[in-house]
């Protein structure tokens, strides 16, 4: 069993003009098995958010909380947080050139079990991922992300999460950029990661269609740097009838 809890959470991101404030106290408790579904206007700070407990150096926590299981992640340095079970999965991953997906995932399932996985076992396990996620094998030689579709990249980061199995996982617009197969095959990987044990899940999204396939057990309105309305999936209904106008903020496009 995990927790994450979320408090009273401000962070500013460092621009050429200084610091300017995004996160404006977020709120947010998400337990394991839980599937939260964040969702608001582009703009309203959902990924710095997701950055804030990632440990971003351009985010910075101005005041707040965020504890896993009690613990300070504040405090701990960006390995430190996915050793301690988060993880990840970016709205616009990075490429890395020159390092293949096979080493990237071997190197980062070892920092996060805290000791190299058995090769043999390593290798029949990647693969077996890899093809529920309908990835072919030669992608595993591949440089990290380099020269990926948009659909592909999501698939890695879904690959990602299905080996290291963190406790919590934030997903930031996994489904942005997915035709119909690739939502259906990132769902389905989501999915099994929630049907295998008790990770929670931070699902961020613009869009309500990625809730057709996976289903929240609750919804939380993100606008103006925070959670303004929480309920169940009903909320996402509304929002899928009535777009964010409501929630509309100044400076925000309200789409
Ligand atoms: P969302 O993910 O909800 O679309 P973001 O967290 O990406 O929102 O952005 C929130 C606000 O912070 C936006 O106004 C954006 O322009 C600004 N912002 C985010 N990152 C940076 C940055 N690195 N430099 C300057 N402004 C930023
Ligand atoms: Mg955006
Ligand atoms: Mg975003």
């Amino acid at each position: 069993m995990a927790t994450l809890e979320i408090k009273d959470l401000h962070a500013s991101v460092t621009t050429d003009e200084g610091a300017k404030e995004i996160l404006k106290g977020v709120d947010l408790t998400i337990r394991s098995g839980e599937t939260h579904a964040i969702m608001g206007p582009n703009g309203s700070g959902k990924s710095t958010l997701s950055y804030a407990i990632a440990g971003h150096p351009k985010y910075e926590v101005t005041s707040g909380e965020i504890l896993l299981d009690g613990e300070d992640v504040l405090e701990m340095s960006v390995d430190e947080r996915a050793r301690a079970g988060l993880f990840l999965a970016m709205q616009y991953p990075v490429e890395v050139p020159g390092v293949s997906m096979s080493n990237f995932l071997r190197t980062a399932a070892t920092s996060v079990r805290g000791e190299a996985p058995k090769l043999r076992h390593w290798v029949k396990e990647v693969k077996e991922e890899m093809g529920k996620l309908d990835i072919s094998a030669e992608f595993a030689e591949r440089s990290v992300n380099e020269g990926f579709s948009g659909g592909e990249k999501k698939r890695h980061e879904i690959l990602q999460l299905a080996l290291l199995k963190p406790k919590i996982a934030v997903l930031d617009e996994t489904d942005s950029g997915l035709d119909v197969d690739a939502l259906r095959v990132v769902s389905e990987g989501v999915n099994a990661f929630k049907a295998a044990g008790d990770g929670g899940i931070m699902l961020i999204t613009h869009y309500t269609r990625i809730l057709k396939h996976i289903t929240p057990d609750h919804v939380h309105v993100f606008a103006g740097g925070k959670i303004v309305e929480s309920g169940g999936v009903e909320l996402a209904d509304e929002l899928e009838a009535n777009g964010y106008v409501k929630y509309a903020v100044k400076n925000e496009p309200a789409t």
